[in-house]
């Protein structure tokens, strides 16, 4: 950590900084530069020695050198995480596509969906079962009856299952009958939600909160990593942003930032990211352009009936025609759809 003094600072007061430092355990490094002095902190780099120095009238500013997060970043692993969940490998040179319904509405449009996105190319199927919502009023998931649906799904075509999980009461009911834990948007910063499933050890895909950075979100990730888990994928969904023209505003960048900083798979989600299904093929490719290890893709087979998030929501035909276009540009760039080993 560095500390850049303020210029005209007395000596007595800059005697008295260094020694602060000193007495908290570390070892400092004073450097006077002609317009500046600085002090190097020798030793780890607490957040909570940042926040006193902060406190301190000559601190003009601290700079960290190590991140927030170590078990998470690309160092820890440069090689990058890599994992299997029944079979679909996350991680890899081939791209697997999560698809299916915002909800899970009933049986039958699951196991429709389910057949459709499978002959399509999807490997993994998604569906909540526990929904989040901004409006106390809207439509929360039909629960356990839910999951059960999405495990059917899944015994008849072989799918492996990602679903939302929104309450640490509820990890070890979700995580019977998924294969995947989903922390949505407005969880992401749900720490205790993140304890508990990272001393699960479970496969989990955490989303980006959509006004959080991508150091928080990778200091999320930390939490999940801390507890033990080091089957995580990061899925970016989008931010709000001042554009109105879309639900969310895709943050492409995002993509090849975090493959950079971190070793743990992207996913992409062009569904929320943009709130229209007209725009969701032209980010999905992008995003597979960008180097994005997967995406993930609300598809319904009548989306003007949907209980959520219709507007976003792909027909089957769309998805398919989606699916095309993305094996063309996955193949551009050296790689293939499936999440199977090559
Ligand atoms: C979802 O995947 O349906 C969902 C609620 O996503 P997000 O948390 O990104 O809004
Ligand atoms: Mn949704």
């Amino acid at each position: 950590m560095i500390v850049v003094v303020k210029p005209g600072t007395p000596e007595g007061e800059l005697e008295r900084l260094v020694e602060f430092i000193q007495n908290q355990g570390y070892r400092t490094h004073l450097s006077r530069g002609v317009e500046r002095t600085i002090v190097g902190i020798i030793g780890d780099e607490p957040l909570t020695l940042r926040d006193r120095l902060y406190g301190i009238r000559c601190v003009d500013e601290v700079i960290p050198i190590l991140k927030p997060y170590k078990l998470v970043a690309r160092a820890a692993k440069p090689s990058g995480t890599v994992f299997e969940v029944r079979g679909v490998t996350i991680g890899g040179s081939s791209i697997p596509v999560m698809a299916g319904p915002c909800t899970v509405e009933n049986e039958q449009m699951l196991l429709e969906t389910a057949r459709r996105v499978k002959a399509a190319g999807a490997s993994i199927l998604r569906g909540g079962a526990y929904k989040p919502s901004t409006s106390p009023y809207s439509f929360h998931g039909m629960g356990e009856d839910g999951l059960r649906i999405l495990a059917a799904a899944r015994d008849e075509t072989g799918l492996p299952v990602i679903t939302e999980v929104m309450d640490t009461r509820d990890v070890e009911l979700v995580a019977r009958y998924a294969d995947i834990l989903q922390v949505g948007t407005r969880n992401m910063a749900n720490f205790s939600l993140l304890r508990e499933i990272g001393q699960s050890r479970l496969p989990v895909m955490l989303k980006r909160g959509w006004a959080s950075n991508i150091e928080e979100w990778l200091q999320a990730a930390e939490y999940l990593a801390s507890g033990g888990d080091e089957k995580i994928i990061l899925c970016e969904r989008g931010i709000r942003t001042f554009e109105q023209a879309t639900r969310n505003t895709f943050d492409i960048n995002a993509i090849p930032v975090v493959k950079d900083l971190s070793h743990l798979p992207v996913i992409a989600d062009p569904s929320h990211g943009t709130g229209r299904s007209a725009l969701v093929p032209a980010v999905a490719l992008a995003a597979i352009a960008a180097g994005a290890d997967g995406l993930m893709i609300e598809v319904h087979p009548d989306p003007s009936k949907a209980l959520k998030d219709g507007a976003q929501s792909l027909t089957f035909d769309a998805f398919e025609a989606m699916m095309a276009d993305a094996a063309k540009v996955a193949e551009a760039v050296g790689r293939q759809l499936g999440g199977h080993a090559a």
